[in-house]
């Protein structure tokens, strides 16, 4: 039994939609440091697209995909076409509750098409442990209330956000940004971490750091879908900080949405 329990996980997994970047590199290395062997998906999921998204125009670079993937010493990518994973649409993963409130309320529909292939990416797959990124810290709520609910037999593991050097957040998005919205890109991870470290140390109510920020967004040049504090198991809006609390934000430059979050602590 003991050494059953100590046993490495064979497989760790990590899904991915391409246009590799060090954030999903990073992932990949985790894997390998803590498993034996590390697959890698990479599948654009056109159910986690609302009609009026970018799936068409999504960044695809299969090729480029392929080395980096090599080079981060991943052995096994998994890109299947979209008719494998999907031969009919018929059955779906349907969240209730920690889907519904931000990113959902903004993209109907998406955290079903999200649960729904990583489901199946599961099931094809079958890893022991999987990662995540907490840079899409509603996805990593909803995938953790998903394996809990539907008694999915995975450890997933969810991992801190890789930044550039001046603060972005690394997004494959990130390729659709202009060199002057690139300049301006990384005030929104500035101004929620101002945030979070005036509410860490008491020094200003919760709403009036969050009114602060959002106003400071704006004053930018973002135009702000959402900026709140949540706990970030439940996704539930907080007005008291406790250690699960996180600062999250949806936010514009011209086409470009960009979403990003920070611990409090
Ligand atoms: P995506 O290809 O955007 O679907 O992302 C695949 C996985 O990589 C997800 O678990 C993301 O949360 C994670 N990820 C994306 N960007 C980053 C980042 N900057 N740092 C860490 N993980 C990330």
């Amino acid at each position: 039994m003991r050494d059953w329990a100590q046993k490495q996980p064979h497989i760790g997994f990590v899904p991915t939609m391409g246009a590799l970047h060090e954030g999903h590199l990073s992932l990949a290395r985790t894997a390998k440091r803590q498993c034996a062997v590390c697959v890698m998906s990479i599948f654009v999921n056109p159910t986690q697209f609302g009609p009026n998204e970018d799936f068409a125009r999504y960044p695809r670079n299969e090729d480029r995909d392929f080395e980096l993937a090599e080079q981060a010493e991943v052995d096994c990518v998994f890109a299947p076409a979209v008719e494998e994973i999907y031969p009919r649409r018929t059955t779906f993963v349907r969240l209730l509750d920690v889907g519904n409130e931000w990113e959902g309320a903004y993209r109907p529909g998406h955290f079903d098409g999200v649960a729904t292939v990583v489901l199946k990416l599961f099931n094809i797959v079958r890893p022991e442990m999987a990662l995540f990124g907490l840079k899409d810290l509603q996805q990593c709520a909803v995938i953790r209330r998903m394996v809990e609910d539907l008694d999915v037999p995975v450890v997933l593991s969810f991992e801190e956000t890789i930044r550039d050097v001046d603060g972005l957040a690394l997004s494959s998005r990130n390729a659709y940004l202009t060199p002057e919205q690139r300049e301006v890109a990384p005030e929104l991870f500035r101004i929620i971490s101002e945030s979070a470290k005036r509410i860490a140390l008491d020094q200003q109510s919760v709403d009036t750091t969050i009114g602060i920020a959002i106003q400071s967004l704006a004053d930018t040049g973002f135009q702000v879908d959402y900026l709140a504090m949540v706990d970030g198991r439940t996704m539930k809006q907080q007005s008291e900080p406790n250690e699960e609390s996180r600062i999250i934000v949806a936010a514009r430059i011209g086409a470009v949405r960009l979403i990003d979050n920070v611990a409090v602590y």
